[in-house]
């Protein structure tokens, strides 16, 4: 699949729209269980290849080392900068990771997003260019080639046939779309086209844009997934910026900065989930203010906590030559209702709630009278 970069406006503000109610659903459905306020946002970096496996070959360098190189930038600028981020490597030297342990690293660790980061190369010299993939069934020859490469590392693997339902041997094997990456794919999707977007920013740089292919890697988690391939090593000059530090720079800043916009937008869209939810809590009475009664005595307490159980905020009336005690103040008429609660758990048995109006006492009943 390919997402042409140049949409025009109205088709860019619709499908961002759609892609918001979709990630809204995905909310609300709890796909972000795991991520709460218990546990940090974490995000599994997967530098491609390794050990035995060299991956693409450059003139004067590896696809292993290479990748290594950026993941580790990648992870340092995330820990160094993004405390709210949590980095999990798959590999962080250079060592062989069968690509089944890969998925299944991210999905001990509950992760929230996977980044497989890999290096390209065919033979023409002339090929150049980033471009970043999620889950799918390739659509054309290029992308099957690409998922070709990279799955083809299984055969490195000792047993592969028990770890996967695919053989490589086998061209017309493939791997489909699981349920499980169906769900997260528009959540792909948008990390892959911020990861591209930021990459095309570079002068050096061009967005060969979103695929899908069938990668084995991808195919092994359980959340929004994406493999970005960052240029090809058979090309000379590519392979100069992919060795350079500046180049090296520039991709781990477009990768950092895709995965904290992601992060920011998933930020914003749970608030508002959770906003919306606390609002079907409240029940706001305009120009009421609630109150729960506790007692009443002919002595002046202090308003202190330790006077009244541990409750507050606490407020004294004098009535006559007699003092009413009241706790909260509000005029959502179901935080009365839980101050209320919470002041009979406190011992307060006779505790209800009264309403005023400017001041004035009225009754309950007259206070949620709609007007
Ligand atoms: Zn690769």
């Amino acid at each position: 699949m390919r997402v042409k970069s140049q949409q025009n406006p109205k088709t860019n503000v619709l499908f961002r729209l759609f892609q918001l109610i979709l990630i809204g659903i995905f909310v609300i459905a709890g796909s972000y269980q795991s991520y709460g306020q218990d546990k940090l946002f974490t995000v599994v970096i997967d530098a491609g290849h390794g050990g035995k496996d060299s991956g693409a070959l450059g003139k004067k360098s590896k696809e292993k080392d290479i990748v290594l190189s950026v993941a580790l930038k990648v992870g340092q600028e995330l820990k160094d900068k993004h405390k709210d981020i949590k980095v999990i490597y798959t590999r962080d030297k250079d060592v062989f990771v069968e690509l089944h342990k890969r998925g299944a690293i991210a999905n001990k660790a509950h992760a929230d997003l996977f980044v497989s980061i890999h290096a390209n190369s065919v033979k023409s010299s002339s090929a150049h260019g980033t471009e970043t993939f999620v889950l799918g069934v390739h659509r054309n020859a290029t992308n099957l080639a690409v998922a070709k490469k990279e799955n083809d590392v299984i055969l490195l693997e000792e047993n592969y046939e028990k770890h996967y339902d695919y053989n490589p041997k086998d061209p017309t094997s493939i791997i489909g779309l699981t349920l499980m990456q169906e769900d997260f794919l528009d959540q792909s999707i948008r990390l892959a086209k911020l990861t591209e977007k930021n990459y095309s920013t570079s002068k050096q740089l061009r967005s060969r844009g979103i695929k899908q292919a069938g990668l084995i890697v991808l195919h092994q988690t359980y959340m929004p997934s994406i493999l970005t391939e960052i240029g090809f090593l058979s090309n000379r000059k590519e392979e100069a910026y992919l060795r350079s530090d500046k180049g090296q720079q520039k991709i781990t800043k477009s990768i950092v900065d895709a995965i904290v916009t992601y992060k920011h937008e998933l930020d914003q869209i749970k608030a508002s989930v959770e906003y919306n939810k606390a609002k079907d809590e409240s029940e706001i009475i305009a120009g009421v203010v609630f109150k729960v009664q506790i007692s009443t005595g002919s002595k002046a307490l202090a308003t202190k906590p330790y006077n009244f159980k541990g409750l507050q905020p606490i407020e004294r009336q004098k009535t006559g030559n007699h003092y009413k005690y009241y706790y909260g103040k509000t005029s959502d008429y179901k935080a009365a209702k839980r101050f209320k609660t919470r002041a009979r758990a406190k011992g307060y048995k006779d505790a209800f709630i009264v309403a005023f109006k400017n001041g004035k006492k009225i009754s309950v009943r007259e206070a949620l009278k709609k007007t």
